[in-house]
């Protein structure tokens, strides 16, 4: 099964890579060259079952500790209303 339009915007889906920014507890983990499905209009990506799925392996495996990242600085920000 692969994705055919963009849910949000019904652009062109083209196969590509992506980067995957997740918070896990406290910490931001960012997933480089994930493969997606990249919408042409808005940038939104779309992920196949098993890239999903490894992507859960991979949140699983940074929450217990067991995975080697490479530290990146992140900022937070409250948006003011
Ligand atoms: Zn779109």
């Amino acid at each position: 099964m692969k994705p055919r339009k963009c849910g949000l915007c019904k652009g062109r889906l083209q196969k590509g890579k992506t980067e995957f920014t997740v918070k896990v507890e406290k910490t931001i983990l960012s997933i480089k060259d994930v493969p997606a499905y990249v919408c042409q209009e808005c940038g939104e990506a779309y992920f196949t079952p098993r890239i999903s799925r490894k992507i859960d392996k991979v949140m699983k495996e940074f929450h217990e500790g067991r995975l080697l990242a490479y530290p990146i600085a992140a900022g937070e920000i409250r948006l003011e209303a």
